[in-house]
């Protein structure tokens, strides 16, 4: 499975190489008996609510700093308080969110139309097939920030073995 890059909700399982000690949630230290620690860099930044973060598309540790640069390219890292992203990486799970979502909305959208109006079929395709791309690139780019916003909130990376 090495070099392939399966994922379950944006949880790359063999996904990619190691990375050092380094996650971008902050400074590691080493404590007196050789274990490492990771400092909360909590006392620093309040609490960024993800949903919010997710909303405005911004840093999950400041809240200020832009995550995108472009459309849904995400930054190396933050210009306001300079957290790194490299840890960010939701993989494929925005994708499969906003495939239900806006399926969900668009499409029940267009039966409630047809069931209540009748309109022509042609309105529907004007209607409806510009609607599905606006929704799910705004949804594209929302989810990811949340799902990122969630992923530094939680701290979830790859699993690492603790060998003392
Ligand atoms: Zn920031």
């Amino acid at each position: 499975m090495i070099g392939t890059k399966p994922g379950i909700c944006g949880l790359p399982l063999a996904a990619y190489k190691p990375r050092a000690m380094d996650h971008g949630y902050g400074e590691r230290s080493r404590r007196q008996d050789g274990r490492m620690i990771m400092n909360e860099d909590k006392a620093h930044f309040a609490p960024v609510d993800p949903v919010k973060a997710g909303f405005s598309a911004s840093c999950p540790r400041c809240g200020q700093g832009r995550l995108f640069e472009g459309f849904s390219t995400i930054k190396p890292g933050c210009s306001n308080c300079g957290l790194d992203y490299s840890f960010a990486d939701s993989g494929d799970g925005p994708a499969i969110f906003v495939i239900l979502l806006a399926d969900f909305l668009v499409v029940g959208l267009a039966v409630w139309t047809e069931l209540t109006y009748q309109p022509p079929v042609w309105l529907h395709f004007v209607l409806f097939g510009p609607l599905a791309i606006v929704v799910s690139l705004w949804l594209l780019r929302t989810i990811k920030a949340l799902l990122i916003a969630l992923q530094y909130k939680n701290k979830a990376s790859q699993g690492t073995i603790d060998r003392g």
